[in-house]
């Protein structure tokens, strides 16, 4: 049988170390405070902002969520994400991603400043985490498996991981974290050939390609651990994995659920991420 490893244990565990910080920064007077940038109201968005507002609430962390319409310009935007990037009360800023068509990411993405960037928009905190300099922020979901990874003792070095997946938010810097913890790292893509091959000789993989249950037991080793990003919805409207979990167990692999597993994490490494750029503010 396998083992299946849980994300509550790991986002409780973040947010405890958080609230006793957070209660140490009251007594001084200082609240941390973030802001969410949202155009429009997609379902996906609607629902990770919920679990971030609980999550920041239950820390102490100041939460806003900045509502803009579909149409908003781009000058407009703009000068709102300045106008928070210049407020001294606000320590983090998070921009719901993908910005509709007419908004030009690759214009936004340099106005936000790098210091309130807590899920990496920004490419010079990108860069930060491809150079291996922890002071930059890199984006909560690649940090997320990394924390699992961490909580449940799993030592990536030397082992051979594989990143299924290449975009700038998930894959790339996935497989950049595994890289400066010392692990020897292959990335895979949609173009790859022979992936399971490629995937059955993995020691860890992790899998982000947003395909419902794609990952079967022909991709897995015996004895692997499997960190399973992709959210999906399955033939019966049921929120699912990349990763075909029931097929794998016989496998002895251990294997993060869907739902249960890195998504419940990520909010906890974005509330992290503001309470160190609080601190990074205050001087703490
Ligand atoms: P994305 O931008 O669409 O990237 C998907 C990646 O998967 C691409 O690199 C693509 O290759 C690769 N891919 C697609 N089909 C493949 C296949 N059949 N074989 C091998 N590679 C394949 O998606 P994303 O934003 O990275 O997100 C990936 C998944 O993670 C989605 O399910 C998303 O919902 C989920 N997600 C979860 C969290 C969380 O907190 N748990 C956060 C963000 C995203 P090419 O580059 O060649 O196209």
């Amino acid at each position: 049988m396998g083992l299946i490893i849980k994300g509550n244990p790991v986002a409780n565990a973040i947010s405890e170390t958080l609230i006793k910080e957070v209660d140490n920064f009251k007594i001084q007077g200082i609240i941390p405070k973030l802001v969410i940038i949202r155009v429009g109201a997609k379902a996906s968005d609607l629902a990770y902002e919920r679990g971030i507002l609980k999550r920041c609430n239950g820390i102490g962390i100041e939460t806003y969520v900045k509502e803009f319409p579909e149409n908003i310009s781009q000058r407009e935007f703009i000068r709102e994400l300045r106008r928070l990037n210049e407020d001294r009360n606000v320590d983090g800023i998070m921009v719901f991603r993908p910005l509709p068509k007419h908004l030009d990411e690759n214009i936004i993405k340099y106005v936000i400043t790098p210091e309130k960037d807590i899920d990496c928009f920004n490419p010079i905190n990108l860069a930060k985490v491809m150079a291996g300099d922890s002071t930059g922020f890199a984006p909560c979901t690649p940090r997320a498996v990394m924390e699992i990874l961490k909580y449940y003792n799993i030592d990536v070095e030397g082992k051979f991981s594989v990143v299924i997946g290449r975009s700038m938010i998930v894959g790339k810097p996935m497989s950049m974290l595994l890289l400066n913890e010392n692990s020897t790292v292959t990335t895979c893509h949609s173009k790859t050939l022979h992936l399971d091959k490629i995937c059955s000789q993995a020691d860890i993989l992790v899998v982000g390609i947003g395909k419902a249950e794609f990952i079967d037991s022909k991709y897995i080793k015996e004895g692997a651990v499997v960190i399973d990003v992709g959210i999906n919805v399955d033939k019966y409207g049921r929120m699912c994995g990349d990763v075909d979990i029931k097929s794998c167990q016989w496998k002895n692999v251990i294997v993060t659920p869907v739902p249960g597993g890195v998504g419940t994490v990520t909010s906890s490494v974005l509330a992290q991420h503001v309470v160190e750029a609080c601190k990074h503010k205050n001087k703490l």
